[in-house]
């Protein structure tokens, strides 16, 4: 059984796919659970147009719940990008929307979207990587309104680089970012973007999720980022088997921002 919990549309300005779209090929693929996460980016320079509309499409996500109940369970979810200035105002939106899934992402570090190499200017590669893990650091430090965290390695995919660096020169503080997740009863996604991405590793990596194991990481949600619908659910099969294997027990699913743990 799958359940695809980071799934986008054109209330994303970055899909061109109608929920409906989305939902019928998740039907066809017999998915168990569809969490849509469309995007919510404040203060980001290089656009503005990464502002969802809570009320239309909470309203839309209900009206598709109830023309759909009978075939797929469909959550209401959302993608936040957090940058530390904006704590206070998603914790409020957050509590003042009632939403049943909420990845907690970085998308922009000092309102730069990391997709452009403008962040990138000016410093090393390793200086880049240690500014969006310290900063994500911050973030999960001070912010409690959140289920899991997307696609926590990310800076790899960025930047002016042939390759990416690995992730030794930062283990400390990945390991005191998945503390403070884990300490809080929080949880990170398996992001299965790498696969189109044709990333040489997972997001976030195999010596990630490793080490969410060891330190007794529990929660973890399978989403396939996908923007259209040939990526629904991508490879779900492999990476149900591959936390099995690594001896994980469970994945969630969320109700009301609540986990249920169901069996591998
Ligand atoms: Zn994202
Ligand atoms: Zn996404």
């Amino acid at each position: 059984m799958f359940y695809d919990y980071h799934v986008h549309s054109n209330f994303s300005p970055d899909s061109k796919t109608s929920m409906t779209k989305m939902i019928e090929t998740g039907i066809n693929l017999g998915l168990k659970e569809i969490c849509f996460t469309d995007h919510m980016d404040y203060d980001i320079n290089q656009t503005d147009k990464f502002v969802l509309n809570y009320k239309d499409y909470l309203y839309t996500l209900e009206l598709m719940q109830n023309k759909y109940k009978d075939k797929i369970k469909i959550k209401k979810g959302i993608e936040l990008g957090l940058q530390p200035h904006l704590i206070d105002r998603y914790s409020n939106e957050m509590k003042n929307n009632q939403f049943d899934f909420i990845i907690c992402s970085q998308h922009a570090i000092d309102k730069n979207d990391l997709y452009y190499d403008e962040y990138f200017k000016d410093k090393t590669q390793q200086k880049s990587y240690e500014i969006y893990y310290k900063t994500f650091y911050d973030i999960v430090k001070n912010f409690d309104d959140y289920s899991v965290l997307g696609h926590l390695d990310l800076i790899k995919r960025y930047g002016p680089y042939e390759n990416s660096l690995g992730d030794s020169l930062f283990m400390d503080i990945i390991e005191a970012i998945l503390k403070e997740v884990i300490s809080k009863n929080k949880g990170i996604e398996i992001n299965t973007s790498c696969f189109r991405y044709e990333l040489p590793d997972l997001t976030p990596s195999r010596r990630i999720i490793s080490l969410y194991k060891d330190l007794g990481g529990e929660i973890i949600t399978t989403g396939s980022d996908a923007h259209c619908p040939s990526f629904i659910a991508c490879k779900f099969d492999y990476i149900q088997s591959y936390l099995k294997d690594m001896g994980f027990k469970y994945i969630c699913t969320f109700d009301n921002l609540k986990p249920n743990f169901i069996k591998l």
